[in-house]
């Protein structure tokens, strides 16, 4: 049995962070991590030879952003791609109408319009709206008010499903009015040229961190913790366990005593959607040079509906879709051949036969991954967002949560991540953790780091 003052489960953002901010503060820290590799759901895929972020891509505003500073003073290099996080307009985007017809510029800013006009209408009826309405009643009341025809608010309604589906990796009826209420963008979006995990991995450096280590077991001993593996114990004064939300709900994971009530209720109300990654190469592009963004509205786009241009990354032309919620869950269960020819198909309605056959791609699956088990957390009816932070804890003893779904102010996010880690540290630590000076020690310990990629 091995002796530490804390032990941190999990080395993915919110992990790393927490354990980086304890061993710079003297305090003896170990990192067990399931999987045989740091990062978690910042996961790049370096096999081709050129990055492929299979979990996080976007910093998701860089404007008052502690994870953008730490960023910068890494010195990691990032590239604008603002449209990240499902917005109706804000960069170039070709768009497709109900029927598959490419819509002309002032078709596609009318439809820009509608949404804004809509959306501002959707604020006053979440503020509205009563304990228990979901997002879907919400959404259908501000169409109801909106006056507009049929057809434009079919093309609306189908944008709001996919916003939530993206968001939140969930259906649009489960989400909780206010599930979208944090969903901010601050400043522009940037995604990693050089694959985001280097942000852990340079975070993790020196770390004494043991990967292929799954904890089955948090157990209170005396005045401290017991964490087993299936074949090694770690003691400690304080444990952290940063492991996913869908983990957590479970059960891989049994406390000895059971948790108390206030993390227990929040690992059942809150909810952990499925959002999974498609990445398609071809072997010419068959879009414009300026799209960001490539969008199928209303009945064109009810099962796939947005590509994202990420030719950049690899030189080579590549489109990233998504397929979340109830469609994402479902193809889990297909092939990868099947999944990638059945969003071919759908850039076949919209382009023709100048969709080639593709060179190469990538499905991901985070739903079935038991390390996982599902992409993000979400607010389902009833649930709030102070059950986030209500999970952080700590509770008696010294068990801290960290993760994601711990932080109320923007979960499903890295950035939620690193701040999550950041108050675990804290609160240990019974003292402040500046994060400037974190980021400046980190730039310095790691600055010999050569590229990865
Ligand atoms: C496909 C996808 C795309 C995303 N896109 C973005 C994006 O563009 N921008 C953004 O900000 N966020 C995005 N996110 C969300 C973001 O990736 C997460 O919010 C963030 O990385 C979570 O970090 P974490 O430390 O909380 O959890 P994780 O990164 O999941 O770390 C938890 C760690 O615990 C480990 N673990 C699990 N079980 C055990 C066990 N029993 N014993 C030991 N270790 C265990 C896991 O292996 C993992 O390494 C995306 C997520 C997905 C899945």
């Amino acid at each position: 049995m091995e002796r530490f003052d804390t032990v941190v489960v999990g080395a993915g953002m919110a992990g790393v962070t927490c354990a980086r901010m304890l061993a710079d503060a003297g305090r003896r820290v170990v990192v067990l991590e399931a999987r045989d590799r740091v990062g978690g759901r910042i996961h790049t895929d370096r096999a081709a030879g050129f990055p492929v972020d299979l979990g996080a891509s976007w910093i998701h505003g860089i404007e008052h952003s502690p994870l953008w500073e730490l960023v910068q003073a890494l010195g990691i290099p990032t590239r604008e791609f603002t449209v990240g996080s499902f917005q109706a307009g804000g960069r170039p985007m070709e768009h497709f109408d109900g029927s598959g017809r490419p819509m002309d510029a002032a078709a596609s800013e009318r439809w820009i319009s509608d949404v804004e006009a809509v959306d501002a209408a959707l604020v006053e009826q979440i503020d509205a709206s009563a304990a228990g309405d979901s997002y879907l009643v919400a959404t259908e009341r501000a169409l109801d008010a909106s006056g507009l025809d049929a057809e434009r608010i079919d093309e609306i309604r189908e944008f709001f499903r996919h916003r939530v589906e993206e968001q939140c990796g969930a259906w649009i009826g489960d989400l909780d009015a206010h599930g979208l209420d944090e969903d901010g963008i601050d400043g522009d979006e940037v995604i990693f040229p050089r694959g985001y995990d280097e942000l852990p991995h340079r975070i993790s450096s020196g770390l004494d961190l043991r990967t292929a280590h799954v904890v089955n077991a948090v157990t209170r001993r005396g005045d401290g913790w017991t964490v087993r593996t299936v074949d090694s114990e770690f003691t400690a004064a304080d444990v952290v366990v940063t492991v996913p939300l869908g983990v957590l709900k479970s059960g891989a994971i049994s406390f000895e005593p059971p948790l108390p009530a206030a993390a227990a209720g929040a690992i059942e109300r809150l909810g952990m959607g499925v959002f999974n990654k498609i990445f398609v190469q071809f072997p010419e592009r068959f879009w414009r040079a300026d799209t960001y963004v490539i969008r199928a509205l209303g009945e064109a786009g009810e099962r796939w509906h947005s590509w994202y241009d990420v030719s950049s990354i690899s030189g080579i032309p590549t489109l990233l879709t998504f397929a979340a919620g109830p469609l994402g869950r479902h193809l889990q269960t297909r092939p990868d051949a099947e999944v990638v020819a059945d969003s071919v198909r759908a850039l076949r309605a919209l382009y023709g036969d100048v969709v080639g056959e593709p060179i190469a791609s990538w499905v991901t699956r985070w739903g079935d991954d038991p390390f996982s088990a599902g992409s993000y957390s979400h607010l389902p009816i009833g649930a709030s967002h102070h059950d986030h932070d209500a999970l952080a804890g700590p509770f008696e003893g010294g068990l801290h949560f960290a993760g994601e779904a711990t932080w109320g102010a923007e979960p499903a996010t890295v950035g939620a991540a690193y701040r999550s880690g950041h108050r675990a540290a804290e609160r240990i630590l019974g003292r402040s953790v500046d994060l400037a000076e974190f980021a400046m020690q980190a730039a310095e310990r790691t600055a010999d780091r050569a590229p990865r990629s």
